[in-house]
């Protein structure tokens, strides 16, 4: 039984160096039986761009969530096989969902067990997107598109970072909900998946761009964008918020560009500019975090699994094997080298 935990805080970008796979410890027999908690076998485990905040040394309220312990196993989202259980309503066998550690297994305390759900075996879903298009992820992209952006039929809609585990979502909702729908990411690679799998109707590589990004916008939204869904901030939104349409929307979601700054770096930084455009033109821009959503899941899972089944909505993962791969792939979300959504999955599976 293995465990990868966190060295030291970070500044600037992650690398291996920051995280070591250890031994872990025996299993907690003692922890595991106290009431309301659950050992788990983990199954799959998810990366995900929030991490990279928590792996900052805490100061004051950056973050909505805390930060990591170093020492201690890193936890996040994962997709996990019950062993034991001292919570009424869950027993061995049962496959969860939930926030889990980086690690064989994990015993699961309160308050993080309330947090798990049952997963039904028969849903005719790969158990893997239980970390993505049917976690965490999904209902970022469902809620985030539907109850922050306020779309509209006929509308335009742009999506940054539009490959990945969000950002491929929030382009098939868009579709569905009859926008036309453009998308940028950061490979050729990634453009083709944009267009040929997900249906977006134009996308672009930004990185090919050079510096006029607003130019790239406008040659493919010559009439302004009703809906920008923000992931990655920077360069990305001053462009976008010059080719914003009155009362358009930007649902942040997240910034990515601005996880890896250090200290130095931004209070070096000059700011975002064209600001003013949010005024000018009367453009809502609000962010969001999906676990002030929960309570759309079940409406989410209804509608999202039976067109998963009939191959209206797509999901295209990333797969990295075994516990020794998870600080590779964590730390390749920002370098783009995942194509698709980044999970982790155990030997065994
Ligand atoms: P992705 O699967 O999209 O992976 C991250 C991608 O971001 C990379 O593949 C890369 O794609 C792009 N990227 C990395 N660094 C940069 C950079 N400096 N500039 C531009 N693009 C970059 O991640 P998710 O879909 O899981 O997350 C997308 C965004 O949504 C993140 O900002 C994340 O924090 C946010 N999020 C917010 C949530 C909320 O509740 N508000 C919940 C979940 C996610 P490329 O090759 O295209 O550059």
């Amino acid at each position: 039984s293995r465990r990868v935990v966190l060295k030291e805080y970070v500044e600037g970008y992650p690398t291996e160096e920051h995280m070591e796979l250890l031994p872990a410890a025996d299993v907690d027999e003692a922890a595991a039986a106290e009431e309301g908690s659950v050992l788990v076998k983990n199954l799959y485990l998810s990366c995900d761009p929030y991490m990279r905040p928590k792996m900052s040394r805490p100061v004051g309220q950056s973050s909505y969530t805390s930060a990591f312990v170093p020492g201690a196993a890193i936890t996040g989202y994962g997709v996990s096989q019950v062993v034991k259980s001292s919570r009424p309503g869950f027993a061995p066998g049962d496959l969860v969902r939930g926030i889990t550690g980086w690690e064989d297994y994990s015993v699961i305390k309160p308050p993080f067990t309330g947090l798990l759900a049952k997963i039904q075996p028969d849903a005719g879903v790969p158990l893997s997107y239980y970390t993505g298009i049917l976690g965490m992820p999904g209902l970022t992209a469902y809620a985030g598109f539907h109850h922050i952006c306020s779309p509209k039929a006929g509308e335009t809609v742009f999506v940054s970072a539009a490959s990945g585990a969000v950002g491929q979502l929030v382009g098939q909702f868009a579709r569905l909900a009859g926008c036309r729908v453009v998308g940028s990411a950061g490979s050729d690679e990634k453009v083709e998946l944009l267009k040929k799998k997900f249906g977006f109707h134009d996308a672009f590589n930004y990185k090919s761009e050079g510096d006029d990004l607003a130019g790239a916008l406008k040659r493919r939204f010559p009439e302004g964008i009703d809906v920008y869904f923000e992931n990655v901030g920077g360069k990305m939104l001053e462009a976008a918020l010059l080719n914003m349409r009155t009362h358009g929307r930007i649902a942040v979601c997240g910034l990515i560009s601005q996880y890896n700054l250090t200290a130095g770096e931004k209070e070096g930084g000059t700011g975002v500019r064209n600001l003013e455009c949010l005024v000018t033109k009367r453009v809502r821009m609000q962010g969001f975090i999906e676990p002030d959503h929960k309570h759309v899941y079940p409406e989410y899972e209804a509608w999202v699994v039976p067109h998963i089944r009939e191959g209206r909505v797509v999901y295209v993962e990333d797969v990295a094997e075994g516990l020794e791969a998870a600080p590779g792939a964590l730390i390749g979300l920002f370098h783009g080298r995942n194509v698709g959504k980044q999970v982790r999955a155990s030997y065994w599976t």
